[in-house]
C-alpha cells in the first residue's frame, strides 16, 4: 500500500526527494493524513465539496450561447466554442486524451473520471457498486471515503490529478471568477503551431484555474506560475 503507484512511470518523485513525501503532485511536505499532507488531503476534499453547487450550476446553463438557437435545438457550429467544452465535461463519452495531450489539458468528462473513480474505489473496497453516472452520488460517495480510504490507497495521486483537472474544466465552463482581476495570464500550450492559452488565471486558496481551457494548478506547480508572473 505505502508502494508508488505502478500505472504512472514518469517518475515524478524521482528527482531526489526524501521517500516519504506528501503523494499529491509535487508536493514536498510530510504526509499526515493517510499518504496526503493535510493541506492537500483538505484541498482534494473541497474540490469534491465544490462538484456539488458547481455541477448543478453547469445543469442550469444553458446549451446554446446564441440568442437564435432555441435551447437544445442549434446544431454544435452554432454554440460558442465554451459550449462545446460544456458538452465535452457533461458527456460520459468523452475520453481522456492523455495519450495526445500529456500536459493533462484535454477536456475530460466530469460524470466519467469521478464515476469511474467512484467504481475504482468501491471495488477496492469491496462493495462494488452498479456501473452509472451520477455526478452528485459519486461526489457524495467520494468525499465521504476520502479520509478513511481513499488518502490510504497508492492510486490517491491519480486521484488527486484527475479531480483537479475536472475541478478546473468545471470552474472554466461555469464561467467563474475569483477575486478582483485574474492573477496572471494562461501560459498553457496548445495546439499546432502551439501557442499559448493566455486565458485569465484564477486563484482561490490553494488552488488555480485557467478561464479558457480550465488547466489547473497547485502545489508547486501553482508556486511556480506566480513566480514566473513577474519574470
Ligand atoms: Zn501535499
Ligand atoms: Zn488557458
Amino acid at each position: 500500500m505505502s508502494q508508488p503507484d505502478q500505472r504512472r512511470g514518469e517518475g515524478a518523485r524521482g528527482d531526489g526527494e526524501p521517500d516519504v513525501v506528501c503523494a499529491a503532485p509535487t508536493c514536498r511536505r510530510a504526509p499526515s493524513r493517510g499518504l496526503l499532507c493535510a493541506a492537500d488531503a483538505d484541498q482534494l476534499g473541497q474540490w469534491l465539496a465544490d462538484f456539488a453547487a458547481d455541477w448543478r450550476q453547469l445543469d442550469a446553463t444553458p446549451t446554446s450561447a446564441t440568442s437564435g438557437g432555441g435551447r437544445g435545438g442549434g446544431l454544435a457550429s452554432h454554440r460558442a466554442p465554451a459550449r462545446l467544452d460544456v458538452l465535452v465535461l457533461t458527456d460520459p463519452r468523452s475520453r481522456p486524451r492523455d495519450d495526445a495531450d500529456p500536459d493533462g489539458n484535454g477536456a475530460r468528462s466530469l460524470p466519467e473520471v469521478l464515476g469511474s473513480w467512484a467504481s475504482t474505489v468501491r471495488e477496492d473496497m469491496g462493495t462494488p457498486g452498479t456501473e452509472r453516472y451520477d455526478v452528485q452520488a459519486d461526489r457524495a460517495f467520494l468525499a465521504a471515503a476520502l479520509s478513511r480510504w481513499i488518502v490510504h490507497r497508492d492510486y490517491v495521486d491519480e486521484l488527486f490529478i484527475d479531480v483537479r483537472d475536472v475541478w478546473a474544466q468545471l470552474k472554466a465552463a461555469t464561467g467563474q471568477s475569483a477575486g478582483p482581476r485574474p492573477v496572471r495570464a494562461c501560459p498553457t500550450l496548445a495546439g499546432q503551431p502551439a501557442a499559448r492559452c493566455n486565458g485569465p488565471v484564477w486563484l482561490d486558496k490553494d488552488a488555480a484555474w485557467c478561464g479558457h481551457c480550465g488547466t489547473a494548478w497547485s502545489g508547486f506547480q501553482l508556486v511556480r506560475l506566480l513566480r514566473e508572473k513577474a519574470a
